[in-house]
């Protein structure tokens, strides 16, 4: 039986709706590549659980793929199916997804369970100019990302998938560039 998400979603997209990485346009430095499809189409991103309710599905600019969680290495504790999307196009800005508004931080978990935001570390098929820079991040922004995050802890399977990611940084010796901690 799947669970019913915690989340306010509709929140977490008000919050997040207007506010940018850095004052200008990013996408100007590096031609919006996190948002271009790459040759073969696989591009995309995971829906948090729940997430799919902020969308009708029949949005012009989207393709939906159904995914099986154990396949995509997500937690047990991820119930079929997981939503997969594609932009097709560019999407009308307010209706984007939330990990494109929360791009390029991630979220880390300490051995004491404390959550910092670091630069993105996964191995993405495009270099992010302001990861590759570290360029510094406008604060509204980076207290809104923490302020999503802390959220979306609240839901224990996302707090699983952070905890396995964090647990893998930890194991490879990983040391991320931290943005925020509390
Ligand atoms: S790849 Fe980085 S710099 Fe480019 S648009 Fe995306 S977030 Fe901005
Ligand atoms: S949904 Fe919008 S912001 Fe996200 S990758 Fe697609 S075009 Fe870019």
């Amino acid at each position: 039986m799947s669970i019913t998400t915690v989340i306010n979603y509709k929140r977490l997209y008000d919050i997040t709706c207007d506010v940018t990485p850095i004052y200008s346009d990013c996408g100007k430095l590096c031609g919006s590549i996190c948002c271009q499809p790459d040759n073969d189409n696989t591009l995309g991103m995971y829906l948090f659980p729940g997430e799919e309710n902020m969308f009708t599905m029949k949005e012009n600019w989207l393709q939906w793929e159904k995914r099986y969680p154990a396949e995509d290495d997500f937690p047990k504790s991820w119930d079929y199916p997981v939503y997969f999307i594609r932009c097709t196009k560019p999407c009308p800005r307010e209706r984007r997804p939330l990990n494109c508004r929360l791009f390029p931080l991630a979220p880390h978990l300490l051995k004491d369970n404390k959550l910092i935001l670091i630069h993105e570390t996964l191995d993405l098929p495009y270099s992010c100019t302001l990861i590759k820079r570290k360029t510094p991040l406008r604060k509204d922004f980076i207290e809104v990302v923490a302020q999503c995050w802390q959220e979306l802890l609240k839901d224990p399977r996302i707090r699983d998938l952070v905890a396995i990611d964090s647990l893998e940084r930890e194991k490879e010796a990983h040391r991320p560039y931290i943005v925020w901690h509390p």
